[in-house]
């Protein structure tokens, strides 16, 4: 049997003024997904648990089928697994972004939580700054370790090897910087074990960041400067086990956003690069679908994540999100089906699972928490089929409550 398991991220939606009252998902031109939900099994499901942010972190993970209740640990460890920073059981990552933080007189405020796009180069030499820094002013904190990882998106790690002690524990909770944009940031700083030591990173890197080099270029060039260090996410390394040892099968993971890749690593999967997999609206969504066809010689699960709906989403743009599902339709899903289906015809059964991760609303510009609508299809699957793809279609199908469970019922025994 062969797995096919397709995330087209954010993909679902509200009916749209601008779409003739239709949701993104109606309005698309997406008729091998059509297809795939009147053969097989279509309804709700939900990868939000009630006490989380409907973050992509959490979303995912569900939809990979660990409960977030259970694994997410937070943000920082699933982005140090994507980079293959393997951490130890006492290991600590957190979420590090250069922000431009400024003051008008009324308080602080979170202007900017990329420090205007900052390059990976200057980033990286800002954070030796930070280090320093660190090292000069606390000579005692041993293990802690600024890494640098593309533009703003860095982190922070803790290694216990180093015979430091970590101050972090498990109730520490933080703020996303990009949840405070132009918003004022005096009660966003860390809580709960560990803020404190969290927090004087936070207030130092001025000093530290304040003169360098790199922001007076960037003053002078006219781009915003980075001011602080924004730390967040914090967590341990979650206890995942294997995919495989799970369902007995084996998954390739093939997205272009590092979150999916950490969460691939630690379900013990294969992560396949594609060229042109950019994580955006022009990503190259023909080379995925060959991509996915490539990796079934080799694998039984191959899983296609598309950010392109999510990212629309956030642009508040349907008719971007429409153009980004028929894509993934046109050159993912219909290649990616008939070759399944042309195996099949020799004897090898398959099976696809279809579902976003969380909708991102339009008219928001945000992720919202809720029910997202999902296809079972393939071999032996029986149950509410639906005549198209969306969510007023799933909404008359079976709601799976926890989503975290939905991923297993692809292997159901008893279907097939
Ligand atoms: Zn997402």
């Amino acid at each position: 049997m062969k797995y096919f398991v397709l995330i087209p991220d954010g993909a679902a939606d509200e009916p749209q003024e601008s779409l003739g009252g239709k949701s993104p998902l109606e309005y698309a031109s997406i008729p091998t997904l059509d297809r795939l939900a009147a053969q097989g099994r279509v309804g709700l499901t939900n990868h939000v648990p009630d006490s989380f942010n409907p973050g992509s972190e959490v979303a995912c993970m569900s939809l990979l089928g660990y409960d977030p209740l259970i694994y997410f640990t937070g943000r920082a460890p699933l982005e140090a697994a994507a980079k293959g920073i393997t951490l130890g059981p006492e290991d600590w990552a957190v979420r590090c972004n250069l922000v431009t933080i400024e003051d008008e007189g009324d308080g602080p405020m979170m202007v900017d939580f990329t420090a205007d796009h900052i390059t990976t180069a200057e980033s990286t030499e800002l954070l030796e700054a930070v280090q320093e820094g660190l090292a000069s002013e606390s000579p005692d904190l041993i293990g802690w370790e600024f890494v640098p990882g593309v533009s703003y998106r860095n982190l922070l790690l803790f290694h216990a090897k180093n015979g430091g002690h970590c101050e972090l524990g498990g109730d520490l909770r933080t703020t996303a910087p990009h949840d405070r944009v132009n918003q004022h940031i005096s009660d966003a700083f860390p809580r709960g074990t560990g803020s404190r030591l969290l927090t004087q990173i936070m207030e130092r890197s001025e000093t530290w960041l304040k003169d360098h080099p790199v922001n007076r270029v960037r003053k002078n060039k006219g781009f915003r400067i980075a001011t602080h260090v924004w730390l967040w996410g914090a967590g341990q390394r979650p206890a995942f086990e294997t995919f495989k040892s799970l369902h007995g099968v084996q998954g390739t993971m093939i997205t272009g956003v590092d979150l999916l890749r950490g969460l691939a690593e630690l379900a013990g999967w294969r992560c396949r690069e594609v060229e042109g997999a950019t994580g955006y609206l022009d990503t190259d969504y023909a080379a995925k679908g060959q991509a996915a066809i490539d990796e079934f010689s080799t694998t039984d699960l191959v899983c296609v994540h598309v950010e392109a709906p999510d990212e629309a989403g956030h642009e508040g743009n349907a008719s971007a999100k429409v153009k980004a599902l028929e894509e993934i339709d046109k050159k993912i899903v219909a290649p990616v089906i008939e070759h399944l289906e042309q195996k099949a015809s020799t004897g090898e059964p398959y099976r696809v699972l279809v579902c976003p991760d969380h909708p991102t609303f339009c008219s928001t510009r945000m992720h919202s928490r809720g029910l997202v609508p999902y296809i079972i299809a393939g071999s032996g699957v029986e149950g509410v089929s639906a005549q198209s793809y969306d969510e007023k279609a799933a909404a008359v199908g079976p709601t799976v409550a926890q989503g975290s469970t939905l991923i297993g019922s692809l292997f159901d025994k008893a279907e097939a």
